[in-house]
This record gives structure tokens, sequence and C-alpha cells, in this order.
């Protein structure tokens, strides 16, 4: 049985809150509830008490917590293997963290910011439930980021979209089905991980608020990744439908680059609400990118937008310099009649916390170098979510099939 975040939420209001706490008319640890995320196996949380304080009793409110799920999981017949409990306060920043383990002993930090590759629930507003119209179980909205040739940055934003809307309160998951060159191990820095796989389903990473599986923990990191057409289909459709999800309201979905065989056979493997195209601005890129955008729109998928990224530099000096020619995605979309989400500039706090697998970074202002990168993505995830929202309003719950000869 799945147990959903509702059925979180259900046992949580079990629970009473200490009198002290119980202000407001809140009385249950659901009533201050902010954030939920569960794939059966793992939970996280995030709850706002205000008045509470004392890093102990906030420890003892979380281990009534994890009595309680773990005892619903059970039940359910899918063992707790892990859960995190977030105190925050009334603008969302982590004061308290407690993280408990299947096998290991309770364990507690005190932290603003986990170290990379630690689980970081996104703030927020609790997701409403949804209907799905992505094909996936419990998948509101699948969302392809495509490029038309590799090296532009299609990881490095898919990564970035996925883990902005989760801090804006949203379920998200990201599949990188990038089989060529996987880049989630590094990026969001699982090297050390293992890869779980419960019950026939493989179990996500939960990192910086998202869930995430690769392609690349499932394949020796060492040895070249040599697909054939069917092989790759096969592995692709096995890491959306064999991974134990939960309830998403977005996956993000990072495709191998180009417009060959594979990257099209994925794209038509899941009902995609649509797909992002990452474009660098010089001209050469863009009829890439073009290529790319007219492939989605030939298999009859929305393309949501596109995202210019090296758009330019910021150098020390604080001066912007145009390296690749600014603009030129902006204009290829308009030409196209596209929506543009926006420009990311060359940043070299983006490539580094890239490489340190630390995505959350990129989203502040003291470990992003300044707010030209925050800014930037923000803008990228708020523009998303309208285009997500005007596509699926325009999709309503079906969607054509086309098919290819
Ligand atoms: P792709 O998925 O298109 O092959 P990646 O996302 O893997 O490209 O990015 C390639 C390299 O460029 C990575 O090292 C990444 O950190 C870096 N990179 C991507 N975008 C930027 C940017 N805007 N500023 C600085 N470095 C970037």
């Amino acid at each position: 049985m799945t147990v959903t975040k509702q059925d979180i939420a259900d046992t949580l209001a079990r629970i009473p809150l200490p009198d002290a706490l119980a202000t407001e008319g809140k009385n249950t640890l659901a009533d201050r509830l902010e954030w939920v995320a569960t794939c059966e196996a793992y939970t996280s949380l995030k709850l706002h008490l205000p008045g509470l304080e004392d890093k102990n009793s906030m420890q003892a409110i979380a281990a009534a917590a994890l009595d309680a799920i773990a005892a619903k999981l059970k039940d359910a017949g899918t063992p707790l293997q892990s859960l995190t409990v977030e105190f925050v306060d009334k603008p969302g920043a982590v004061i308290h963290t407690a993280r408990f383990g299947a096998s290991s002993p309770p364990q507690s930090t005190n932290t603003q910011r986990p170290a990379p590759g630690s689980q970081r629930p996104a703030p927020g507003p609790r997701p409403t439930p949804q209907s799905e119209s992505s094909g996936l179980p419990g998948v509101k909205f699948a969302i392809a980021v495509g490029a038309g040739k590799g090296g532009v940055g299609k990881s490095t934003i898919a990564v970035n979209l996925a883990v902005g809307l989760a801090r804006k309160g949203h379920a998200v998951g990201l599949m990188d089905g990038d089989i060529y060159g996987p880049s989630l191990p590094t990026m969001l820095a699982l090297h050390s991980e293992e890869q779980q796989v419960h019950q026939g389903k493989l179990q996500p990473f939960l990192v910086h608020g998202i869930k995430a599986v690769t392609i690349g923990k499932l394949v020796d990191p060492e040895k070249p990744l040599i697909w054939r057409g069917p092989m790759a289909h096969g592995a692709f459709k096995q890491l959306a439908e064999q991974t134990e999800w939960g309830e998403l309201d977005y996956l993000i979905i990072d495709l191998p680059p180009g417009t060959g065989d594979v990257p099209l056979t994925m794209a038509q493997t899941l009902r995609l609400t649509g797909a992002v195209v990452v474009c660098t601005p010089q001209k050469v890129a863009q009829d890439d990118a073009v290529r790319a955008a007219r492939m989605f729109q030939q298999l009859g998928i929305d393309v949501l937008g596109v995202v210019e990224n090296m758009s330019y530099f910021i150098g020390d000096d604080k001066k912007e310099y145009d390296i690749f020619g600014r603009g030129g995605a902006e204009q290829m979309a308009q030409r196209l009649g596209l929506p543009y989400l926006g420009a990311v500039p060359i940043n070299m706090a983006l490539r580094a916390n890239s490489d340190t697998g630390d995505a959350s970074a990129n989203f502040d202002l003291d470990t992003a170098g300044g707010d030209a990168l925050p800014r930037s993505l923000e803008r990228l995830v708020a523009n998303l979510e309208s285009q997500v929202a005007l596509a699926s309003l325009s999709q309503g719950t079906k969607r054509p099939t086309l098919n290819i000869s």
C-alpha cells in the first residue's frame, strides 16, 4: 500500500501538542506541518512551532513523529528507512534538524545549511492534493529538459530548476536520463550514497529537498556507456516507472543532448507536460536548439520555454561582459514563437557548487557570488511555473498521441 502525504498528515493529526504550544486553535502536529514529502520508505517533514526554541523539546517532538510514522509505514508493509524532521522559523529558515535512519540510532543536527548531499526539504506552503497529468502515478507534471547539444548546461539548469521549485514548496523529483553523461552523481554529491531498492522499486535519493534518481548510480562510473536504442529506451523507462516517486508536483527529466534516436524515443516514452530547451547565445548553439525545439514540437510536446545559459559574465569589477552574444537565445525563442524563461549568467560559484554537489548554495547570496545567480534562477523557476500552469490549462487532462513513422 502506498503511503501518501495525506496519510502522514493524518498520522500527525493524532499527536497532540503540549499545552504551551497549542496556540491559535492549533492542537496537533498536523496543524503545524509546513511541508511533507514521502516516498514510502523515506519521509521528510518541516514543522513550524512558534514559541519552541528548546532543542531537546524539538528532539522529543520529532521522536513522537518518528514513532507514529514508523508505525503507519509498518502497517502499510513498508518499513521506514529514514525520517528527517526540520523545525523552521516563520520565514522558513531551519533552526533544528532531527534525522532518524532505520539502522542507525537517532541523530540530530543543528544547522542552517546542511552539508552537500544531505536531505534538505524545501520551505514554503504544503502542496495541495493534485490530479495527475504525467501518466506516472502520483506525478502531476513531467517536464523534460533538453538541448541541441552537450555542454550548454542542460543538466545544470535541470538540477537548479528542480531545487528552485522545491524551495518554493513543491514536491519535486529529478530524473537523470542522460545516459551518455549522467551528471547527477556529481551535481548532487551522490557518489558515496548507495542506491536502495525496496520491493523492486528504486528509492530516490533525498537531497536538497528533492527526490533524485540517476542512471549514473546504476552503471559503472568508469566504463563508457554504450547504449543501443532499445536498451537506452528500456533503461529510461525503468528509471521513470520503477522509481518510488511517491506524490510529486513536478518531475524534471534531464534528457540526453541532441535530437537523435535516443532523446527522441525517451521524450516519447512519458506523457510529458512539456519541455524546456537550454541553449547558449551563440548562433551555432541556437541552430542546434532550434532542432531540439522542433523535435519536441513534432512529437506533440509543448515547448514550455527556452533558457539562455552562459548568457553573460559578471567580472570582479561588477561589469557585465557579453562573451557569447547575450540575447541570442531570447531572439531565437521570439523567432520561433516560444516562451523565453530567462537567462543565467556565467558564474564561477555555479560551476563550483555543481562540482561539489551543493545546488542549494546557488540560491544563497553568500554562496552564489552575489545576487545575480539567485535572482536569475528564481526568475526561471517562476516563469516555468507560469508556463506549466498555462500548458496544463490548454492540455486539460488529455494529450494527443502522435505516431512517428
Ligand atoms: P550539459 O548537461 O549541457 O552537458 P552541464 O550542465 O553538465 O552541461 O554543464 C557543463 C559544465 O558547465 C559543468 O561543469 C557546469 O558546472 C558548467 N556550467 C553550466 N552552466 C554554467 C554557468 N552558467 N556558469 C558557469 N558554469 C556553468
